[in-house]
């Protein structure tokens, strides 16, 4: 390891302790950045490297809300304001009881990259709480996000910070945090994203993510003269990013087979059935053994019956896989079984779903691999779009947000891969992307004096 990633890491170590998933995120950032820093000294000069794996503001509160047998509960939240060199803040909140503070600085980090990478005016920032959504009623969700909106307004604004949907994040949290923001602020104004239809949101929001993961995938393989069509593809997850991917296959003449959740997965030789997995997901709210119990051709597993160390979506064959779930889902076992079953292509959908080992793989085989802050970027680029039409008061169409979301992918994938030939490392999207977004940041810092 270069001494001053080893140096860098040690010291993130020593001042912010017990953050793994976030070192995880700075050494795979700060290791692709080596040939860019070797032929610009100015980067070192500016000790840019040491500014920018420091949040410019960490907010840490308390978030107290009554359930519904009138017990007082207390969660944990979090709002990292992680880098505003190009835009104000811009980054989803996340409802996990898993979250903690090196959690939402992952994200936060990986954020930074991906935001510029979209070549929008955007700064990287996410938030978020170890709250569970799951097992929670309407009321008791309204009620947490409104407790939690209760500190956070302070911090965030059209202009300022614009937070998003994550994990456990969707059309009714923002919901209930839109409008407690506009209770205590009396302004109705573009400060979250992923709002409504009906008040200020964007077509395609929704759909961005996972429609972006697919477009990045056909990018990738076009490239190689070959296309999704006819090919079977596994898909990880059942939430916001799987299902639009698994939408966005099938109208590519792609075959989705997989879907999973924290319990177990789904295997459907025939295709996962997108209007029951939509109906169980997004109206009953319900876990996958109900997708299974009405589709007789639906193979379910628990996680107690993956193999050992794996994540069983992994073992079954496909030639094309998205990762839409979560960070380190992908071990080097499961990418090591995906290559050898004869997988050609990984878009990913979730932030960080593979472990350093599994890249490493991934790479070394000459796949086609979209690291996620590339393939899964259409997110956080059609939220700036939804910022954009708030601030002209104006909606546009379907077709107008998806075509711009296509021709932003295809721009990511032209700028990822022309910076990887760039630096001598044709094909790995990994260096690409991560020269590629942080050579505009730091740019931006270094235009912008020591702040
Ligand atoms: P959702 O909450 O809508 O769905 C998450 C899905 O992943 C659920 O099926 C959930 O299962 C499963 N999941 C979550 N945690 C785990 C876990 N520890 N083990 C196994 N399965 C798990 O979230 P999104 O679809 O919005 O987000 C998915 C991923 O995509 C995340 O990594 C997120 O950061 C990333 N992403 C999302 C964007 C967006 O626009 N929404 C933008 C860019 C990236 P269960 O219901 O059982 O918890």
């Amino acid at each position: 390891m270069s001494s001053y990633i080893h140096d860098t890491i040690n010291y993130l170590k020593q001042t912010s302790p017990a953050q793994d998933e976030f070192y995880q995120a700075a050494e795979e950032v700060l290791s692709s950045l080596k040939p860019l820093l070797d032929r610009n000294p100015k980067y070192q000069k500016h000790n840019i490297i040491q500014r920018i794996v420091e949040p410019e503001r960490q907010i840490l509160f308390r978030v107290a809300w009554i359930d519904d047998r009138g017990n007082v509960q207390v969660n944990k939240g979090y709002r990292i304001e992680f880098n505003s060199a190009i835009g104000p803040y811009k980054g989803g909140l996340r409802f996990h009881p898993n979250v903690t503070a090196g959690t939402i600085k992952f994200l936060g980090f990986e954020q930074i990259f991906k935001n510029s990478l979209t070549g929008l005016p955007i700064g990287g920032a996410k938030g978020g709480s170890n709250f569970d959504p799951k097992g929670k009623s309407d009321n008791e969700i309204m009620r947490f996000c409104q407790s939690f909106m209760t500190e956070l307004f302070r911090h965030i604004g059209a202009t300022i910070d614009v937070p998003a949907g994550d994990i456990g994040v969707g059309g009714r949290e923002i919901g209930y945090l839109y409008g407690q923001y506009k209770r205590l602020t009396g302004r109705y104004e573009g400060v979250l994203t992923g709002k409504g239809l009906n008040w200020g949101g964007s077509l395609v929001r929704t759909e961005a993510t996972g429609y972006g993961a697919v477009y990045f995938a056909q990018n990738l393989l076009a490239e190689r003269g070959d296309s999704l069509e006819g090919k079977v593809c596994t898909v990880s997850g059942s939430g916001n990013v799987s299902i639009y991917t698994v939408e966005k296959l099938y109208q590519v003449g792609a075959k989705p087979v997989t879907v999973s959740d924290s319990n177990g997965m789904i295997h459907d030789k025939n295709g996962i059935d997108l209007n029951l997995l939509k109906r169980v997901k997004e109206v009953e709210r319900a876990r996958l053994t109900r997708y299974a119990e009405q589709r007789p051709s639906a193979v379910y597993t628990p996680i107690e019956d993956y193999p050992a160390g794996r994540n069983g979506v992994w073992s079954v064959p496909c030639q094309a896989a998205f990762p839409s779930a979560t960070q380190n889902e992908v071990s080097e076992e499961d990418a090591k079984t995906l290559l050898k079953n004869g997988c050609v292509c990984v878009s990913e959908g979730a932030n960080m779903p593979s472990t350093q080992s599994a890249i490493d793989a991934f790479l070394a085989s000459g796949i086609a691999y979209g690291p996620a802050k590339a393939a899964n970027a259409g997110g956080v680029a059609t939220s700036q779009l939804e910022m954009s039409q708030n601030a002209s008061m104006l909606q546009w169409t379907f077709e107008e947000v998806d075509a711009k979301l296509k021709r932003i992918m295809e721009n990511i994938y032209r700028t990822a891969s022309q910076t990887a030939n760039e630096f001598g490392a044709p094909g790995n999207l990994v260096l690409g992307a991560n020269i590629a977004g942080f050579r505009k940041v730091a740019d931006a810092m270094i235009d912008q004096g020591v702040v």
